[in-house]
């Protein structure tokens, strides 16, 4: 039985830790809000931050609130005995949402109006500038929870969706599957790509120069995964020499986006800082994962969502 669930302190980047805390009242271990220097006593933390201080304390389980878990070091976990799960499964309606609002910002113009908007001009787009997404496509690159979140979305907004994955599989919303193999063709076709796999030593720069290339010169890449996924330099690349007509970004290889990053002065590029999870219902779905697996702890079955 666990005695000690701490909060570290650096989910008050998505969410206040207090309210984690609260939302989890009803389970028997003892919860607390602990810093990196604080965590004696504690046998469970709920984090966002990775710090090598938790290799030292007395934890048996770590949760990442995120789905990503790049910044954690897997093998050092596993020597240490420390169980590493994510909260992957819970970020499909958000990120969906916010990749359809990517999606009908550049169909509709609506980022071009809200920056004319603060200048007080009036100002409409050319006339064969502005589309409708039912006209166009999508090539959804990984088809988990966030694909498969994009894809409903995209079908429901009429959208002719396709998908890679890495075994091509019928997906719900998706018309058809194709293997990762495929991808540099498959993208080519595609008036919006939508990234969507982890950050792994397989899908590091997965997007580079070759697939840029292959995109067609009106197409949309959008990034929700991480940053590095994408090799970033290629795509400035690609956007200033008008390979691809604009891009929708979440992650970056730095965060913050470093001030000068000619990215930030785009008119065709979409910046937000890495908020396309974000929801005031984020902590009570951590809260839900995290009670499960309390839970299953208790009655001796495995941890959902368990990566380590
Ligand atoms: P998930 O585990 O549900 O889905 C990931 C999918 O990618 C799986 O289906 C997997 O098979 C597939 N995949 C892996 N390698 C692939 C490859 N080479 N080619 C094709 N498919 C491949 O995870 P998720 O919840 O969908 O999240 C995916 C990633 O998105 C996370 O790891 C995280 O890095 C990122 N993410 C970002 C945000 C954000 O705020 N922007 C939010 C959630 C997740």
């Amino acid at each position: 039985m666990l005695s000690t669930i701490g909060i570290h302190e650096s989910v008050g980047a998505v969410f206040r830790p207090e309210a984690l805390r609260d939302a989890l009242e009803d389970i028997d271990p003892d919860v607390r809000i602990v810093s990196t220097g604080d965590l004696g006593g504690c046998d469970a933390l709920v984090t966002l931050a990775y710090d090598n201080a938790f290799l030292e304390a007395d934890l048996e389980w770590i949760h990442s609130i995120q789905a990503g878990v790049d910044r954690f070091p897997f093998d050092a976990l596993e020597s240490t005995g420390i169980t590493l799960t994510n909260s992957t499964g819970i970020h499909g309606d958000a990120v969906g949402e916010t990749v359809a609002g990517y999606m009908l910002s550049f169909a509709r113009g609506l980022h071009h109006y809200r920056d004319n908007e603060a200048d007080h001009e009036w100002d409409r787009q050319d006339w064969d500038v502005p589309f409708t997404l039912g006209e166009e496509s999508v090539c959804v690159v990984g088809l988990g929870t966030l694909g498969r979140g994009v894809a409903a979305r995209a079908d429901a907004l009429g959208m002719d969706v396709v998908g890679v994955k890495r075994t091509p599989i019928p997906v719900d919303h998706v018309g058809t599957v194709y293997p990762s193999g495929e991808l540099k063709t498959t993208v080519a076709e595609a008036r919006f790509v939508v990234v969507t796999v982890p950050l792994t030593d397989r899908t590091e720069g997965l997007i580079g120069t070759a697939e840029l290339s292959a995109m067609r010169s009106d197409a949309v890449l959008i990034n929700v995964a991480r940053g590095r996924v994408l090799d970033q330099t290629a795509l400035v690349d690609a956007l200033e020499t008008g390979t691809i007509g604009g891009a929708a970004l979440d992650v970056f290889e730095t965060e913050p986006l470093p001030a000068d990053s000619p990215l930030w002065g785009m008119e065709n590029v979409i910046v937000t800082p890495h908020a396309a999870a974000a929801t005031g219902a984020y902590y009570r779905r951590i809260a839900t994962l995290v009670r499960e697996n309390v839970r299953r702890r208790d009655d001796g079955e495995g941890l959902a969502n368990r990566v380590v």
